[in-house]
């Protein structure tokens, strides 16, 4: 059993990454198996330096110890451009040039715009392009993200489920997120790419992190089903919530490992405000 932890180092470790980490950390342990650190760093705008030693601090501090050195996705770009060159090849992304406003103008025009669970979705403009268009905006250099086009994707991979070992067997919906984006205009990667082949790279058994994170496995199926990539089991767990009922996030500075060490929490009782 081969488990992982993920977190971004975009801020410091709070109580909902804490739960992540020790529900993989445990669940390896627990199995004889290992559990690896994966820094997901791709976003070069939000990382800070101090944040990965930060992260190593508390996770240690809290008494989770990794296995082999921690993987930091800033090192692996090259693993994630040859995936979007086979996608590419396969035919089911395209470049997309809109910018955040067209994409805003476009869904304001719309009397019935596409909605998921994390709200609108892209409309398709860029999905509807004649070829010789794209061929002439990309020569003339300019700026694109590419977007799997879901329809496409889905009659290529035919019906896919994937196993979540708290929700069951899951039929995926290749149109429940859109078009969504796997190679951003400044890193050309996304998360859903990255971090599908790094979990196939780690040889990932089991993919335990939030339920928020549950329509990207959707995403997540049809990716490692084009690519030729085997599936891992899941695990998508109940989130942390702060007292309004909103998921933890770096804002909330108070429920930060580091705020409760200085505050003479121990790493016991910490854990214990986990369970
Ligand atoms: N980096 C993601 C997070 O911090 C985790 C993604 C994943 O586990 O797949 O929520």
């Amino acid at each position: 059993m081969l488990t992982r932890f993920a977190p971004s180092p975009t801020g410091l470790l709070h109580l909902g990454h804490a739960f992540a980490a020790v529900y993989a950390y445990d669940l390896a342990e627990e199995n004889g198996g290992r559990f690896y650190l994966r820094f997901e760093d791709i976003d070069a705008t939000r990382v800070r330096d101090e944040f990965y030693l930060a992260i190593e601090h508390d996770l240690s501090w809290l008494g989770i110890q990794w296995d082999g050195s921690p993987i930091r996705q800033s090192d692996r770009l090259p693993a994630y451009m040859q995936a979007l060159e086979q996608l590419k090849s396969l035919g089911v992304v395209y470049p997309c040039f809109c910018t955040r406003r067209e994409i805003e103008n476009e869904i304001a025009g719309m009397s019935n715009a596409p909605h998921g669970p994390e709200g609108i979705l892209y409309p398709g403009t860029c999905r509807a392009l004649a070829a010789s268009e794209r061929e002439d905006r990309l020569a003339a250099g300019e700026s694109h993200c590419w977007r799997l086009d879901a329809s496409l994707a889905a009659r290529q991979t035919g019906s896919l489920i994937f196993d979540d070992q708290i929700n069951g067997k899951m039929v995926v919906d290749a149109h429940l997120l859109g078009d969504v984006v796997l190679a951003r205009k400044d890193i050309a990667t996304s998360y859903h790419l990255a971090v599908v082949i790094d979990d196939a790279y780690q040889k990932i058994t089991h993919v335990t992190r939030g339920e928020d994170l549950l329509a990207s496995t959707h995403i997540h199926r049809i990716l490692q089903n084009l690519l030729g990539l085997g599936a891992p089991l899941y695990l998508h767990h109940r989130l942390i919530l702060d007292q309004n009922g909103k998921r933890l996030s770096k804002r909330n500075d108070a429920l930060s490992i580091r705020t409760l060490r200085q505050e003479g929490l121990s790493p016991a009782e910490v854990i214990d405000m986990l369970s």
